[in-house]
């Protein structure tokens, strides 16, 4: 089982550096690595903060069987 979150699906209208609309998905075996590896990326592509985030990310962490 793999659990995975959708950038997009939490900032409306997020863009990433080109202006697009982003499509980052975190993709990681724990919610603890999924939080970290969407915290680094708001923080580093989108100059948000994640501590506002955390119960955005938390509820658009979806787990697959892939
Ligand atoms: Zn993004």
């Amino acid at each position: 089982m793999v659990k995975y979150a959708r950038c997009n699906a939490m900032l409306s209208l997020a863009l990433d550096e080109n202006g697009q609309p982003c499509r980052y998905m975190a993709q990681a075996d724990t919610e603890d690595a999924i939080m970290s590896a969407m915290s680094d990326h708001l923080k580093g592509v989108h100059d948000v903060d994640p501590a506002d985030l955390i119960n955005n990310i938390k509820g658009i962490t979806k787990t697959t069987r892939k």
